[in-house]
């Protein structure tokens, strides 16, 4: 059990040395109390782990409040190493992890079993190699969103105007009321069934301009597993991005 403190009721507030958690799995926490009612929990790169806590508040409560929270620190912490990590080496094609080399020798982008090699022609830019890229998947989204928009179409029964191939950044597709289809080429980077849902959807917007029960009971009928490539998207979707170099 731990002893409860006292704080001298002149201080505003007053940052306790971070809380020993070498017995359980909750990382190192600081303690910061302040005159307020409730707990509050933060995470951030810089200072990691923060507790605000009521002067009142005694310490064994604020570690069984951290501790309720593992789950959510670890899923934050999982999250940030691994975008770090992932910086600079490895990109999705199709729902597949591939590394990349960037090589002066090759002469165009190809893929290879687990690789991605880079053309670089005469690089003298910084971002060249995100340029190429960018090239590389608008390409292949051009041909694969060509494909699937006409296979569903032509199954199901959809008219359609063009296929764009866009750079957004904040959309998986669009459809306007012309009934053009718009794409980001980052949309190539997720697995073929969740492209696949969303070619469904917006060919779905080619007959229902909403979101109402209709538009869903149509994308249904198609995908009946939709929600879970919707998931996918929310939850996955930054990972769909050409790193920095
Ligand atoms: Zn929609």
């Amino acid at each position: 059990m731990i002893k409860e403190q006292k704080y001298p009721i002149f201080s505003w507030f007053l940052v306790q040395k971070p809380y020993d958690t070498t017995m359980s799995k909750i990382p190192p926490f600081e303690i910061i109390r302040a005159s307020r009612r409730s707990l509050s929990l933060q995470i951030s790169q810089k200072k990691g782990l923060v507790v605000r806590a009521p002067f009142s508040v005694p310490l064994d409560i604020i570690h069984a409040f951290v501790e309720r929270k593992t789950d959510w620190i670890e899923k934050y912490l999982a999250r940030h190493t691994e975008r770090k990590e992932q910086k600079g080496t490895t990109l999705y094609y199709l729902g597949q992890v591939y590394s990349f080399e960037y090589n002066l020798l090759q002469k165009e982008t190809v893929l290879q079993s687990e690789w991605i090699f880079i053309f670089s022609g005469k690089v003298q830019e910084v971002s060249a190699e995100q340029k190429i890229l960018t090239g590389w998947y608008r390409k292949q989204a051009q041909k694969h969103m060509n494909e699937r928009v006409t296979y569903f179409s032509e199954k199901h029964g959809f008219s359609f105007k063009q296929i764009r191939i866009t750079s957004a950044t904040t959309r998986w597709g669009s459809c306007s009321g012309r009934n053009n289809l718009n794409f980001p080429w980052r949309l190539l980077m997720a697995p073929r069934e969740v492209i696949d849902y969303v070619v469904v959807h917006e060919l779905a917007h080619t007959i229902h301009k909403n979101h109402s029960s209709h538009f869903w009971w149509l994308v249904e009928s198609i995908v009946p597993d939709w929600k879970a490539h919707r998931t996918h998207l929310r939850e996955e979707g930054w990972r769909y991005e050409i790193p920095k170099f």
